[in-house]
């Protein structure tokens, strides 16, 4: 049985993720980064909180993860490498290593670039793709540790999992993400088409993501540079857009 998957919005406009996996009722939150929408949300799932997820150590990601852990006694796993800025990690995490919430099985991949231990989590039913602020729709993380050699590998290495990969990012930033990718690949129909999309998702006051990984390889220009140099003059000219 599969994973359900729930976007919560939180604070101004990041997103933590609910995941509940369907044959146990095991669930987790990924990055909350506050704890009452979170505290609220699982009032539909029972009360239950198994898990706490957390990709890097920035506070909008990780700030509801004391108060979570205490109501619920949830488990905390999170990158080993950034362990001295997160709250205590009762699972701490490296590259490829497996963690099951129940049946559902996700892998880490390390995606350094964002900060120097940012991971991220895949799980393959249905695939979906944690990737806090490595990978954005339309868009990519800000270089405040790594360099753009470090994030282009990391992109690289989700730039293959599988196209219908859902991509659960954490945040809102689409709308302002396709105005700068219009701005530096204007000839692009999907990307025309997306930007549309997105303007009629915004709105309505409706989330924009999860997007696809196939979506983001025909309209992401971030995934879509061919070379780190590439990347590099990209998030150059989007850090003062
Ligand atoms: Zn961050
Ligand atoms: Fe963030």
């Amino acid at each position: 049985m599969p994973l359900t998957i729930r976007a919560i919005p939180v604070l101004s406009d990041n997103y933590a993720w609910l995941l509940r996996d369907e044959a146990t009722g095991m669930t987790a939150i990924v990055d909350p980064g506050e704890a009452p929408p979170i505290e609220h949300a699982l009032e539909q799932v029972g009360h239950r909180l198994d898990f706490i997820l957390l990709t890097h150590h920035h506070q909008d990601h990780i700030g509801g993860t004391g108060a979570l852990r205490a109501r619920y006694h949830a488990k905390v796993a999170g990158p080993a490498a950034e362990q001295h800025h997160l709250p205590p990690l009762d699972i701490p995490l490296h590259d490829n290593d497996t963690i099951a919430i129940g049946q559902s099985v996700g892998r880490v991949i390390a995606v350094p670039g964002h900060t120097l231990g940012h991971i991220a989590y895949y799980f393959d039913q249905p695939p979906a793709l944690f990737c806090g602020d490595t990978l954005f729709s339309l868009g990519c993380g800000r270089l405040f540790e790594g360099t753009a050699e470090q994030m282009f590998t990391s992109l690289a290495q989700l730039h293959d999992l599988p196209g219908r990969t859902l991509v659960c990012c954490g945040h809102e930033y689409t709308l302002a993400n396709a105005i700068f990718a219009q701005h530096v690949d204007p000839a692009n129909p999907d990307l025309a088409a997306r930007a549309h999309d997105v303007r009629a998702l915004r709105n309505k006051g409706l989330p924009t993501v999860p997007s696809t990984l196939a979506l983001e390889r025909a309209t992401n220009p971030f995934l879509r540079a061919p070379d780190a140099q590439a990347l590099a003059s990209l998030r150059r000219q989007k850090d003062v857009f």
